[in-house]
Formats: C-alpha cells, sequence, structure tokens
C-alpha cells in the first residue's frame, strides 16, 4: 500500500492552479489559503474523494472558500416535524415584530427615555402593561430568559435561605438547564421534599422554617409522570406557602397565552391560569408558546416585581431593545386571539389543518417523481417542543426520502433538516413554512442527483 498522504500537493502548488488563481481576485489571499489548506485536510481524511486534477483541486477550494463564508448561525428549514425545536431557533417571529425590530434598531429609540416628561425613563415600563393586560398580573418584569428568570427570583427572595422543592421537579430542561443546579448557584439552599413520584402538601407544610425563602413549583415540561402519583398543584401550594409567609416560586415555561384545546392541545395552563392559580411569581419563557424571542418573562405583584428590579442581579439579566420591540409587538397580537393564532408562526404551524400538509405533501410527492426522485408520502406525528404538550402527537405529513440524501440536505447554505427513521429520511411538513416548499422539491432534487452521481457526502469533508 502506498501512503496516500505523500500524493497531496502542498498548499504553494493549490495556490498555482489558475482556478485558484481567480478566487485569489475576489477573496482575500488569507481565506483561500485556509480554504486550500481544509481542501488538503479533507483529502487526507477521504483519501477516494482527493482530486485528481488542477480543475478538481479548484473546485475543492472554492467549496471551502464558501464555506469559510458562510456564517455558522444562518436560517435553516425545520423538517423535524419539532415545531419549537431549540436546537433550531425555537420560535419564528412574527412579521409585525420583525418590523418592530427594524424599527427600532435603524435609529435611535426610546428605550430609556420617557417622551411626555422629557426625562430618563425605564426599559421595565415597555413590555410590562401589555403582559398586565393580557395575564391578570399585577406587573411584570422581562430578563433573558426563563433560566434567568428562575435564577433572579430565588436570588431576591432565597439568597442564603431554603427554596423548597418537591423531589419530582429536580428536573433536566434541555442542554444545560438542570433546576438544582440553577438553584444552588442563585444562593438558594435547597430543600427536597417528596419522593420522585409523590409529593403531598403536608411534606412542604413540615419543611418550613424561620430560613425559608421560598417555596418552589417546576412545571413538567418535558415529561409525564404517570401511575402511582401525586403532585401538589399551584392552586394548592399557594394556601401552604401563604401561611408560611413566604413567596410560592412558580416556573411555568411555555408561555402559553391562549388555550388551544380546539386544535386538540389540552391539559396545559396558560399564562392567565398560572397567575390566577396564586403563585407570587410566575416565570416563562418567551420563545417557547408565546411565539416572540428568546426572554424570560416573570409576572407577579407589583411589590414582588419592585424587589426583583432593585436586585443588582437584573441588570446583568436585563435584555436589550431588539427583545422588548419584538416581544411587545408579538404580544400586542394576542389582544385579538384570532389574530395571534393566524400572525404567529408557532401558533400557526402547530393548528395548521393536517389535510392541508396533506396535499402539499402529495403535490411535493408528484412533483418529485415526475423529476425521477424517489419518495413516497407518509402520515408522521408532529410534537410541539419546547417546553409544553410532552406527549401531545400532533397528526402531519412527511416526504420519506432515501435516507442517504440527509447530509446532502443538511450540509448546505440552508440546512434542511427531518429525521431518520428506519432507514429513511422523513421530513415532516409541520414546522415548513408553505413558501418553502418550492425549495424543498429543489433540493431533494438537487440531492438526489449528487448522491447518483456519487458526489463526495458532504458530511465525509473536514
Ligand atoms: C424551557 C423551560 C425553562 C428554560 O427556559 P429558557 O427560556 O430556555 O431559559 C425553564 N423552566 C421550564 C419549566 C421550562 O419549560
Amino acid at each position: 500500500m502506498t501512503d496516500p498522504r505523500r500524493a497531496l500537493p502542498a498548499v504553494g502548488t493549490l495556490l498555482e492552479y489558475e482556478g485558484v488563481q481567480a478566487l485569489l481576485r475576489d477573496a482575500p489571499r488569507s481565506l483561500v489559503t485556509d480554504a486550500a489548506r481544509d481542501a488538503i485536510d479533507a483529502a487526507r481524511l477521504q483519501p477516494a474523494a482527493t482530486p485528481v486534477d488542477a480543475a478538481g483541486w479548484s473546485a475543492a477550494v472554492r467549496a471551502h472558500v464558501t464555506r469559510r463564508e458562510r456564517s455558522t448561525l444562518r436560517r435553516a428549514i425545520n423538517a423535524t416535524g419539532v415545531v419549537l425545536h431549540t436546537n433550531l431557533g425555537r420560535a419564528p417571529l412574527a412579521d409585525v415584530a420583525l418590523d418592530a425590530m427594524r424599527e427600532v434598531a435603524g435609529g435611535f429609540s426610546t428605550l430609556e427615555y420617557d417622551a411626555t416628561t422629557g426625562s430618563r425613563g425605564s426599559r421595565h415600563v415597555h413590555c410590562a402593561a401589555l403582559l398586565a393586560e393580557l395575564t391578570g398580573a399585577e406587573d411584570a418584569l422581562v430578563v433573558n430568559n426563563c433560566a434567568a428568570a428562575l435564577v433572579l427570583a430565588l436570588n431576591t427572595f432565597a439568597d442564603g435561605r431554603d427554596a423548597i422543592i418537591s423531589r419530582g421537579e429536580l428536573v433536566e430542561i434541555g442542554g444545560s438547564f438542570r433546576v438544582p443546579d440553577i438553584m444552588t448557584r442563585s444562593g438558594a439552599r435547597l430543600v427536597e421534599v417528596g419522593t420522585t413520584n409523590r409529593t403531598h402538601a403536608d411534606d412542604y407544610r413540615r419543611a418550613l422554617s424561620a430560613t425559608t425563602g421560598a417555596i418552589v413549583s417546576v412545571h413538567r415540561s418535558n415529561f409525564a409522570l404517570e401511575g402511582f402519583v401525586a403532585s401538589v398543584s399551584v392552586r394548592d401550594l399557594a394556601p401552604v406557602a401563604a401561611a408560611g409567609g413566604v413567596p410560592l416560586l412558580y416556573d411555568f415555561g411555555s408561555g402559553l397565552m391562549l388555550d388551544l384545546a380546539a386544535w386538540g392541545l389540552q391539559g396545559e395552563l396558560t399564562a392567565r391560569d398560572a397567575v390566577r392559580a396564586g403563585a407570587s411569581l410566575v416565570m416563562m419563557s418567551g420563545d417557547k408558546l408565546l411565539g416572540g424571542p428568546q426572554a424570560g418573562i416573570m409576572l407577579g405583584s407589583k411589590e414582588h416585581i419592585a424587589a426583583l428590579r432593585q436586585n443588582p442581579l437584573a441588570r446583568a439579566l436585563r435584555v436589550d431593545k431588539l427583545t422588548l420591540a419584538a416581544l411587545h409587538a408579538t404580544l400586542a397580537l394576542y389582544r385579538d386571539p384570532a389574530r395571534a393564532v393566524r400572525e404567529i408562526p408557532a401558533l400557526a404551524l402547530l393548528t395548521a389543518p393536517a389535510d392541508g400538509l396533506q396535499a402539499r405533501a402529495q403535490a411535493l410527492a408528484a412533483q418529485l417523481r415526475g423529476g425521477h426522485v424517489n419518495v413516497d408520502v407518509v402520515a408522521s406525528d408532529a410534537t410541539v417542543g419546547g417546553g409544553a404538550f410532552p406527549t401531545a402527537r400532533i397528526p402531519s405529513y412527511a416526504i420519506a426520502a432515501e435516507a442517504a440524501l440527509e447530509p446532502y440536505l443538511r450540509d448546505h447554505a440552508t440546512p434542511i433538516v427531518g429525521r431518520v427513521t428506519e432507514g429513511r429520511l422523513l421530513l415532516d411538513l409541520r414546522a415548513v413554512a408553505p413558501h418553502d416548499d418550492a425549495r424543498l422539491a429543489a433540493r431533494l432534487t438537487e440531492a438526489s442527483m449528487q448522491h447518483a452521481t456519487g458526489a463526495v457526502r458532504p458530511d465525509a469533508t473536514a
């Protein structure tokens, strides 16, 4: 066996090739040099795909220039069937939210300026009144995300004191969010009560003491507990906290603002229900079912919200004008619930009738088969994702294609992300905007051609 590395050209040699010289006329030399190095590294990793001539090497260098030029953060098409996919950026924003961000970000704004009095204002006012109006809470505060909200709440009310929580709620929510870790970091002493499957009101009562700072309740947002189970609802926990003279901090999570039972999504509280249940503070995300930007929304009484605002940590966890603009515009849509369901993409995607998805899938499949791409239409179960309705299955339809196409669709300027099940690639249309159908068809055709002609699998290169 000969060592394939011996056959690889030097970077300097590649830079002499005519095709690479052409690249150097448009792109900075350092970028092209790095791309040439990438091309050589890729050939080393996959000797079979080593270019055989100057034209081949030039094309490889060009491909690596393109790869280096594109941002790692870019638009993607979500064909996973998980609508609020945390890895894919959770909720897409409504048009009015995008407009509001553009309006406020393109110039100066009244972020901390009160135009009525001509004096210094507070960024905390911008969404507070609207949140109060929509949820029935007295006041509100917006911070960076729900994890930040929990840190701020615990640090404000239970720093150096006990925070009582059920063992059934010491959960992990997404990659790097574990409730016990966050609680400890906020300065609170964790006091666990009950058991994994059963916790009773008396468990909390017995744990109350002079050193208690707060009782914490965490919504079960990504799993369900079944069988021999018992937990104490926020409604039943509120009087326990009140009797102990401590606040009840409710990590509510989803940010659901409307009852979606009419669309088959049942059993979750809305933000208004959560406030009404009697917690001192309700905390939720802005970019889950609320359908807005990443944010942590805190709802509560005037006194509790004032205490949060006075905590120096509130300054460290504050949101920027883009978030406030997008959140305000999204929230305003909820004044007309029908409009909210139509215009907030997360809700529009979740509530779209399945037969419409089926018709789109069939039209796509017919078009693809016309182009000799072998696909089927299959019924699929989509999920909500993002911290609500963990067990709900939403009827959907998917295009089923050869699993080998997956890397070609994914590793691209606009990745299309599906899911591979039982050897097939399923592209679920539940979270695909109808205006992306044409692109989906074009890319499937292209991927199928690349695969058929034995083009190098993109994920096999460095
Ligand atoms: C999603 C979720 C969080 C984390 O929210 P982020 O906004 O991502 O920080 C916290 N608690 C619950 C119950 C959640 O569902």
